[in-house]
């Protein structure tokens, strides 16, 4: 097939990517292809899907035909193919006839090396014939788990792609997706008719993204010292539950210098698609959104996902924080979460629609996330255990970084449990989590009086916690399940579970709350992005920063399709003032050397600061 003196696939990645080596299983995946074999790979978010048929496509004859079901996201992926001196286009129903025809040509002519086709298109006769007419190198799809009915993004026509198997045997074919349950994996494996692929399953662990879960008390402060903490000016998307939360926190950020937009289903359509092509396209927007916004996100450069609701489970939050750090650098997933999110989020699962079966799959999906938050253990040992792969500490976690303390808080939880048993017995009430605080610590207030609390025996046996502590004590019974919140106002009952408790059969080992004063926002002084930057080279690196700006803005591309991060971080430190000395800097082929290099040695060499 290709003769001795054609390139092979590392070179590939060296000249026009300008990578030095291939990661995990990319080089396996990248053979297979080539040699004309079908594979089936699962590699999370940010390992590095796309060279996997982008590579054989350049060593295979003819033009691949990657499907993909993200329109938006074509034009983006093109033109970082076009950056880098690879032939590829799209076609799609945002085309007119005059471009489709166009891009038609240039594949009949064997004028391209990849064509980015919808699904919807594939599944069209005409679509078929018309590639029939070409000469195809191989087919990638990409999003495959679209093609399980199980699925949460279930796409109708990725069914109709089992029949590339048929119509053109000899094509090899690569699916490909993040979606990590095997369920799915068995789905595409069928219904792509991916029989005789090879399955290449990667680790789901995203070594690059530390995992911080804060105790939450004054949300905004806590995320505005989190995101100065990690260098103001880096790319963020921080998750809230409600429109009015997502606005607040937007503004909040905006007064305080931070480059914060808000995004939800509410708002106009135009500007939320502005809203997403800025964040798209600058390198310093940071978006407070509901769950609305993200799906196809393909920003290599988020440097944070933050939480400053409770999410409702592990896959949503594992999605949701794998938006950070795609392109495999330092980033932070920080989650801050408090007794009101367990009680409210317990609360929409009683009122939930739907039959038991449902609320107890919604609970069980909360307790999960519960457990994750509450660990005393390693955050990615626990997550990784729940999607079915075991591991080891990783060094790269709060936990790990800053083991909590943990004490005995039987004797607490006996005495809270005590105290709703009595006002449930003697006095037929129930309250919640304030008012019995208050009744523990012995805290007259007008409503203690009211209600006569202080005549109750458990009054003020609680002195020895401050509320904060106490505050922490029920959230963790709540989480652990061993007491129940009821009804519309979130007031405490025992659960099935509490009586082991209260008669001294089950301790109750817990976390111990840091003090207001010393929790950190950040939750601890490291700063994760960026720590390789020597402090020294963060002046020079920002300038580059900015001359990637003006040049993605001047060429209407977003700032990573110039240069990822780790470029500009291997060039400010080693300060190149040649252009020989781009030479091995990764993320620059021959194409970027020749566009760029001139630009980035003036950077350096004109740069005066320390
Ligand atoms: P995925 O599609 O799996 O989410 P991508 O293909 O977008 O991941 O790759 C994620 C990032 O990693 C990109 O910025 C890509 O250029 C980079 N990358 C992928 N493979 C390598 C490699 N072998 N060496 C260096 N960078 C790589
Ligand atoms: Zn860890």
């Amino acid at each position: 097939m290709e003769t001795s003196s054609a390139p092979t696939a590392i070179d590939i990645l060296q000249r026009v990517f300008g990578y030095d080596s291939f990661r995990g299983d990319q080089a396996a995946i990248v053979d297979r292809v080539v040699a004309g074999g079908d594979a089936v790979v699962l590699m999370p978010t940010g390992g590095g899907k796309s060279l996997c048929y982008q590579v054989p496509a350049l060593l295979r004859e003819g033009t691949a035909i990657v499907v993909s079901p993200l329109i938006a996201l074509m034009q983006d992926q093109v033109d970082a193919l076009l950056a880098v001196g690879v032939r590829a286009a799209f076609l799609n129903s945002s085309q007119d006839a005059a471009e489709r025809e166009r891009v038609e040509r240039a594949y009949l002519d064997g004028a391209l090396d990849l064509l980015y086709v919808a699904p919807e298109r594939l599944s069209s006769e005409q679509t078929k014939r018309f590639l029939g007419n070409g000469h195809i190198s191989l087919f990638a799809i990409d999003e495959a788990h679209c093609v399980a009915q199980w699925g949460h993004d279930f796409r109708p026509d990725y069914l109709a792609l089992s029949e590339l198997a048929d119509r053109w045997p000899d094509v090899p074919r690569i699916a490909l997706t993040a979606t990590a349950t095997e369920a799915t994996h068995r789905e595409i494996t069928t219904r792509l008719r991916m029989e005789n692929a090879e399955h290449f399953v990667a680790s789901f662990d995203r070594p690059n993204i530390q995992y911080r879960i804060v105790n939450k008390n004054e949300p905004r402060k806590q995320l505005l010292e989190f995101i100065r903490a990690e260098g103001a000016g880096q790319v963020g998307i921080i998750y809230a539950l409600s429109r009015k939360t997502v606005e607040k926190t937007a503004e909040f950020l905006q007064a305080n210098g931070v480059n914060a937009l808000p995004y939800h289903a509410g708002l106009d359509a135009g500007l939320r698609q502005r809203t997403q092509a800025r964040f798209l396209r600058e390198d310093n927007v940071v978006i407070v959104a509901t769950i609305a916004f993200g799906m196809g996100i393909d920003k290599p450069d988020v440097r944070f996902v933050a939480h400053i609701d409770l999410p409702k489970s592990i896959e949503g939050y594992y999605q949701e924080t794998g938006r950070a750090g795609r392109d495999g650098e330092p980033s932070v997933a920080w989650l801050a979460y408090g007794l009101a999110d367990v009680v409210q989020q317990r609360r929409m699962i009683d009122e939930s629609p739907g039959d038991m079966a449902h609320r107890r799959r919604l609970s069980a999906h909360l307790d999960a996330m519960l457990a994750l938050c509450e660990t005393v253990e390693c955050r990615r040992v626990n997550l990784l255990t729940y999607f079915g792969q075991p591991s080891q500490p990783c060094g790269n976690c709060d936990v790990c970084l800053t083991p909590p303390q943990v004490w005995d808080g039987t004797v607490p939880a006996q005495k809270l449990m005590s105290t709703i048993v009595r006002l449930q017995r003697e006095r037929n009430q129930s309250f919640g989590a304030g008012q019995i605080i208050d009744i523990l610590r012995g805290k007259t207030t007008p409503r203690t009086t009211q209600w006569g609390h202080e005549t109750l025996a458990t009054w003020g046996i609680g002195q020895d916690l401050s509320e904060q502590q106490w505050r922490g004590v029920v959230r963790q019974l709540l989480a652990r399940g061993l007491l129940l919140t009821t009804g519309e106002y979130g007031t405490l009952a025992l659960s099935q579970t509490s009586p082991e408790v209260l008669s001294g059969g089950r301790t109750v080992p817990m976390r111990s709350e840091p003090e207001r004063s010393k929790s950190r926002g950040g939750g601890g002084a490291r700063r994760a992005a960026h720590p390789e930057l020597d402090p020294r080279d963060a002046g020079l690196f920002e300038a580059l920063r900015a001359w990637r700006a003006a040049e993605a803005t001047e060429q209407g591309v977003p700032a990573y399709i110039v240069f990822g991060d780790a470029t500009l971080r291997q060039v400010a430190a080693e300060r190149p003032t040649e252009l020989s000395g781009l030479d091995g800097v990764t993320g620059i082929g021959e194409k970027k050397l020749e566009k760029y290099g001139a630009g980035l040695i003036g950077v350096v060499t004109g740069y005066e600061g320390e």
